[in-house]
């Protein structure tokens, strides 16, 4: 089941030898980030180490199920000195939106496309579906029992990187994680509904405004999306509450890709997602952003007056190539 991977034994004697280590992971924090941080975290701990989350933003409420949440801690920059920082889920150092990492002992730890590979042991697989797929094999290296604890972070991690076991790079390897969470006892659905069946009436009522104001274009394959402050406010949510709107329009059969602009106070924040070849990530890329095929994201901070039409081109851009 196991892939061959030398730095994993690396990684985990680095992890075995030393006392304290830092874990953190990218900026607005998702399922994954989370589930990979705190299951990681646990088994360290278990092994009698000091472990310390460190995010650069709180999680999303839908999260606040998650064993040990309230460990992570939010700061803008790290001071203390660690043994090593183990860095889960980010493309480059920058994503952590952490400071004070550079130059410390770092473990790179991620499974999207264009890792900078900043770490001094870099373990990157594109092949996992989650982060916390590789977690999980480390958590098991490392000789740590799966507690429900760390089977829930993990599940979490899987569920919702995978848009429900939906998206690609599911494999065997996954199912037998799942195997292996299930065994200890958790239920998966009653976790798949603190996720999901948890949301607030807002977002319920924010997601009809949101669908009916959707734009279509590119003879209807791309959907567009877009929201701002007074739409949060009208319908009384905040930016968390836009948490997976962005897949819904992928629904429809003609729709092959959605972009969602959210304006911030940081400039245009654009979420892409599509279906099968089509290549978001190439356009995230060219603006400075990254992720995976089909679903990246990036920030323009300063926006032209043709920088929305610009996107719109790339995406129709990558349609019309994966077409051919
Ligand atoms: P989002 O639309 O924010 O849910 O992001 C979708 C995917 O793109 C996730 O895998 C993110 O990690 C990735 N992503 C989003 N923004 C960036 C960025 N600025 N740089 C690199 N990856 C990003
Ligand atoms: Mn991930």
């Amino acid at each position: 089941m196991t892939p061959a991977h030398a730095e994993l034994p690396q990684i985990r004697d680095t992890l075995l030898k030393g006392c304290s280590f830092l874990l953190t992971s990218h900026a607005r924090p998702d399922g994954d980030s989370l589930g990979s941080q705190l299951a990681l975290a646990e088994a360290l701990r278990q092994l009698g180490k000091q472990v310390r989350i460190i995010n650069a933003d709180p999680a999303p409420d839908v999260y606040a199920f998650l064993p040990d949440l309230s460990t992570i801690e939010i700061a803008a920059s790290v001071e203390d000195s660690f043994d090593a920082v183990v860095i889960l889920e980010c493309s480059d150092l920058s994503r952590a939106g952490v400071g004070g990492l550079e130059g410390r002992p770092l473990i790179n730890i991620d499974h999207h496309p264009g890792n900078a590979m900043y770490g001094d042991i870099n373990w990157h697989d594109v092949s996992a579906c989650a982060c916390a797929e590789m977690v999980f094999e480390l958590v098991t290296a490392l000789g740590a029992h799966i507690t429900p604890a760390i089977a829930t972070d993990v599940y979490v991690a899987i569920l919702t990187d995978t848009g429900s076991f939906r998206h690609a790079n599911i494999t065997a390897r996954t199912f037998e994680i799942c195997r292996q969470i299930a065994e200890t006892g958790i239920d998966p659905a009653a976790v798949a509904a603190h996720v999901f069946n948890n949301g607030s009436l807002g977002r319920l009522r924010l997601t009809g405004i949101l669908l009916d104001r959707m734009r279509l274009e590119h003879h209807r394959r791309i959907a567009v999306l877009a929201v701002n402050d007074a739409m949060l406010t009208e319908a009384g949510c905040d930016p968390d509450d836009l948490e997976g709107i962005v897949n819904l329009p992928l629904a429809a059969q003609r729709v092959r890709a959605v972009v969602f602009f959210k304006e911030t106070d940081k400039g245009l924040r654009v979420s892409l997602r599509s279906k099968e070849g089509v290549d978001v990530r190439q356009v995230a890329v060219s603006f400075g952003g990254g992720g995976h095929l089909n679903a990246a994201g990036f920030t323009v901070e300063h926006l032209a007056p043709d920088t929305r039409g610009q996107i719109l081109a790339r995406v129709a851009t990558a349609i019309t190539g994966s077409d051919e």
